[in-house]
């Protein structure tokens, strides 16, 4: 017999089988939206002033050493961290970027202008190609996942670098959980742990986790995902925070002044209106957000029309036209991903339909599937999807064979950004 079908909430898209763990209450809504409501009480000024106090002890005497860690990317929120740590708290960040692969041409420009732009030094790490494909082979089959090692990269270099490098302050942006779902309350001050990163993060598969009896991978070969001990970690006082526990977080604003004061460059992904959010990679927003979709009924327009919906900017009706204007569009970046893995592209279909979720997806014909999935659950009147003004400032189209064109994956670019 197959589940009921989820609640949804009653004023964003989220259903109650959000992978992150969310709760509906009594109103019919949900969790996130609560938190988010958080936004309009707190007295922000007053979250900064906690912020200034909780950094000053880590502030460098000499001026001299790196005071904190900043992880960034080509996209995502690392410009607007960097422009609080380095220019609202004045620290002197060691940004550290743990490198994707599957890097857009953008997304190279984006960190090398964010490099030069903010004058800081920026640490790298790469980590052996042929290894990154052979992981991605194990964790697509196993997990349905072509991104684990982004993940789980991410999530652990910075802490290694804090480690190695005896810096113990991490900053992060903004909290998924807390942002998404509302796991936590912007009181409670989440700090970075390493249960949060295998429970969510990882999905509980940790590196030695993938050493699966048939499989090709080694115990050196999980290494460089491996999160530092609790003995290194006490040794050097590592200590992660969230931004978004101290700043009002609103991405699109905050995307739209670093596009004016930093010349962040932004690109259009054909599954989501979102111009902004994951434009570094060929992947996040295209055959992973699909492989999303397969697994968990929903896709990432889904998350960005629900975080429209709470900043007030899409009524619900409107973020379910855009949700179903994108969600079902093909992934279009198939063909260069199955070259990179080295894999058929029907071979690839057949493990993604292995991973097709049948709560989600019924199968009517063989290898023809009926979506039932979040958006298909919601009552609202039907509207147009309208254009809720993200911009999109890339120069692919202007110049398909300038330093932003091209259709391979980066992986290692220029250093310099025009
Ligand atoms: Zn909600």
């Amino acid at each position: 017999m197959s589940a009921p079908p989820p609640a949804i909430c009653r004023r964003c898209l989220y259903a109650e089988t959000h992978p992150l763990g969310l709760v509906i209450d009594a109103d019919g809504i949900c969790s996130g939206c609560r938190v988010h409501e958080e936004k309009d009480r707190l007295d922000w000024e007053e979250r900064w002033r906690r912020l200034e106090e909780l950094v000053a002890p880590y502030r460098s005497r000499t001026g001299e050493a790196h005071d904190c860690i900043v992880p960034v990317t080509g996209a995502g929120d690392s410009y607007f961290v960097m422009h609080l740590v380095k220019e609202r708290l004045g620290l002197n960040p060691l940004a550290v970027s743990y490198n994707r692969q599957t890097n857009t041409p953008l997304g190279i420009r984006n960190l090398a202008n964010l490099r030069i732009r903010f004058d800081v030094d920026l640490l790298q790490k790469t980590v052996n190609p042929q290894l990154v494909r052979r992981v991605t082979r194990t964790t697509l089959r196993l997990m349905g996942s072509i991104h684990w090692h982004i993940l789980a990269g991410q999530s652990v270099w910075p802490v290694q670098v804090a480690v190695s490098h005896r810096i113990p302050l991490i900053l992060w942006g903004a909290h998924q959980g807390l942002e998404q779902v509302g796991q936590f309350s912007h009181h409670h001050e989440v700090e970075m742990t390493r249960r949060y990163r295998h429970d969510h993060d990882l999905m509980g598969r940790e590196g030695p986790d993938l050493l699966t009896l048939f499989d090709t991978l080694t115990d050196e070969d999980v290494e460089p995902w491996r999160y530092p001990d609790d003995a290194a970690l006490h040794a050097v006082g590592v200590r992660g925070l969230y931004l978004g526990n101290f700043v009002r977080w609103d991405p699109k604003a905050q995307h739209e002044a670093m596009i004016r004061s930093h010349g962040y460059r932004t690109s259009r992904f054909s599954r989501t209106f979102d111009s902004y959010d994951h434009v570094d990679c060929f992947n996040h927003m295209d055959l992973h957000d699909h492989l999303k979709l397969l697994k968990h009924g929903y896709a990432r327009v889904t998350d960005h029309a629900s975080r429209e919906i709470r900043h007030g900017r899409l009524t619900r009706a409107q973020g379910l036209a855009l949700v179903r204007a994108h969600e079902q569009q093909p992934p279009a970046h198939v063909e260069r991903f199955c070259e990179w893995i080295g894999m058929e592209p029907h071979a690839l279909r057949f493990v993604m339909d292995r991973h097709r979720n049948p709560r989600w997806w019924e199968e009517v014909a063989p290898g023809r599937w009926r979506f039932r999935g979040w958006s298909t659950l919601v009552d609202e009147p039907e509207v147009t999807a309208p254009d809720i003004g993200f911009i999109t400032n890339d120069r692919r189209e202007r110049d398909p064979d300038g330093p932003e064109g091209g259709d391979r994956y980066i992986l290692v670019g220029r250093g310099w950004p025009d």
